[in-house]
Formats: structure tokens, C-alpha cells, sequence
């Protein structure tokens, strides 16, 4: 029996990137998963499409995070994409990994900014765990995509690396308050991982090999690396984790 049959999962930002990762990962695993995102049709319904092709259970559902009504349209579309997949309004696990980047030093942060990084990536997973704890099942499961940034000091992330540091906190006290449910929440922490949020680096082969060469493994890490250890958090044998902050950097600046 696969480890998560008869679950079901909302993975916010899975149209791409690491998202589409783990959705891809949970649904191998036997879950049915929910893949949110904001704008991108096209990039979601090639992850959809894939997740099916290979006998996965999914829908996709578009809600804009960070911004007023977020979260009951997120809902709504939740409701009514668990509806038409024939099942109920319950949850299992809420993978909170949807976020924007930002580069820029203290002398050049604008206020406008910060309160959109913050928006998204702060405000929105609370809010989204918020609402979705009046679906989350008992001994559910809540993972926060967070980042190594958030431990480590990198003068050009600072408004990202702070927004990351709340979801930490987030997490920390979360698993006090929900341990009495049997929720467990934990954060994953990943290094460089080839997405578009950092496609500019990339784009030259010193800028690859510079990425690469954080890791002690010499190499960009890829969704996978990351959505291997979420299924692990989610699945039955992580049951005595929580509260905790899991690096998955690669060895990434040691
Ligand atoms: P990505 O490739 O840029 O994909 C971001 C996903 O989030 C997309 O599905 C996007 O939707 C969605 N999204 C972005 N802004 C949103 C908003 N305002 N409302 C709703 N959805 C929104 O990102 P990624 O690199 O996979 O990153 C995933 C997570 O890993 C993030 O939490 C990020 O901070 C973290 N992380 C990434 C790295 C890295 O090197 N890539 C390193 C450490 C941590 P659309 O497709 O519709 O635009």
C-alpha cells in the first residue's frame, strides 16, 4: 500500500519549481493533491497533466497570495476542486511552499517590498494554516518551505532571509500548540535548488558553477532533493518529528 493512500494534500506554488516537486512526489506517494498557484496556467497544467500521466490522483486551483481575499479564494477553490474530485472538505497535510525572492542590501530595501515579501511569505502560509486547521484531520501534517537563507547570513537577501525566519518561528510554536492534535509541523530549508526564482543566476556557467559550489556535493540542487525529505515528513514514519528545522542545502556553506 503506498504511504499515502486515502490523504489528501494542498501544496501551495506547486505549478513549478520545488512545488511541483513535491506534488508530484506526494501524488506517487498515493495522495490525492490539490497543486495551487497564482498566475501561471500553463506552467500548472503541465504539472497536473504529468501527475496524471503517471497514475496520480490531482486538480489544480489558482488563488494570488498576498493580497486581501487570498485565503477564501484559495478555500473556495479548494472546496470545489474536492467536490468535483468526488471527496470531502478534509485535509491531511498543508505544504506551505509558495514565496517570492528578493535582492537588495539594507542601504537599497524599500518599504513597498518588504511588505509584499512579507505578505506572501509570512502572512500567507499563518493565514493559510489558520483556515486550514478547520479542515486539517488530527495527526495531520504541516510542512513550511523555508530557506538556508534564514540561518545564514547573505547581506543580499536580507528582506527574503527575514521573511523565511518568521516561517521558522512559525513552525516552532505551531508544533506547540498543535502537538495536542497529533499535527506534527516541521520546516524544510533548501540551498540553491534550479527553479526560475533563480534563473538569472544561473544563466551564465560562472554563475552555475559558483551555486554549485556552496554545496559540499559541487552541484545546484534539484526539486527532487527537496521533495523527497517533505514525503518523508508527511508520511507515517516522521510521527516524532516536530518543530523542527530541516536543512536541505546540500551541505550548503558549512
Ligand atoms: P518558483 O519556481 O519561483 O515557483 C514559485 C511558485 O509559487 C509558483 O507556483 C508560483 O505560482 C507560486 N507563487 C509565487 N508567488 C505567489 C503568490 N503571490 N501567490 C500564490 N502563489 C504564488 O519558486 P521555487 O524556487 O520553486 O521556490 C519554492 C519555495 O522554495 C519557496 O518557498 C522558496 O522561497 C523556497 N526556496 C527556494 C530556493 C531555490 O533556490 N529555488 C531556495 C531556498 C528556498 P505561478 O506559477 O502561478 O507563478
Amino acid at each position: 500500500m503506498l504511504a499515502l493512500a486515502g490523504k489528501t494534500a494542498l501544496v501551495t506554488g506547486a505549478g513549478r519549481g520545488i512545488g511541483r516537486g513535491i506534488a508530484e512526489r506526494l501524488a506517487a506517494d498515493g495522495a490525492l493533491v490539490a497543486v495551487h498557484y497564482a498566475r501561471n496556467d500553463a506552467a500548472a497544467r503541465e504539472t497536473v497533466g504529468a501527475i496524471r500521466e503517471s497514475g496520480g490522483r490531482c486538480f489544480a486551483l489558482r488563488a494570488e497570495l498576498g493580497v486581501p481575499g487570498d485565503v477564501e479564494e484559495l478555500y473556495g477553490a479548494l472546496d470545489a476542486g474536492l467536490a468535483e474530485q468526488g471527496a470531502g472538505r478534509g485535509l491531511d497535510i498543508i505544504v506551505n511552499n509558495a514565496a517570492v525572492s528578493s535582492s537588495a542590501r539594507i542601504g537599497s530595501v524599500e518599504a513597498d517590498t518588504f511588505d509584499r515579501i512579507m505578505a506572501v511569505n509570512a502572512k500567507s502560509p499563518l493565514l493559510v494554516i489558520q483556515e486550514g486547521l478547520n479542515r486539517l484531520r488530527d495527526g495531520g501534517r504541516i510542512v513550511n518551505v523555508s530557506s538556508a537563507v534564514s540561518r545564514r547570513a547573505l547581506p543580499e537577501t536580507l528582506v527574503y532571509a527575514m521573511s523565511k525566519a518568521a516561517v521558522d518561528t512559525l513552525t516552532l510554536t505551531l508544533a506547540k500548540e498543535l502537538g495536542a492534535r497529533g499535527i506534527t509541523v516541521n520546516a524544510v530549508a533548501p540551498g540553491f535548488v534550479a527553479t526560475d526564482m533563480n534563473a538569472r543566476r544561473r544563466s551564465t556557467p560562472q554563475g552555475e558553477k559558483a551555486l554549485a559550489a556552496l554545496s559540499v556535493f559541487n552541484r545546484i540542487g534539484r526539486p527532487a532533493d527537496v521533495a523527497d525529505v517533505v514525503a518523508f515528513l508527511v508520511s507515517d514514519d516522521a510521527r516524532w518529528i516536530t518543530g523542527q528545522y530541516v536543512d536541505v542545502s546540500g551541505g550548503s556553506m558549512l
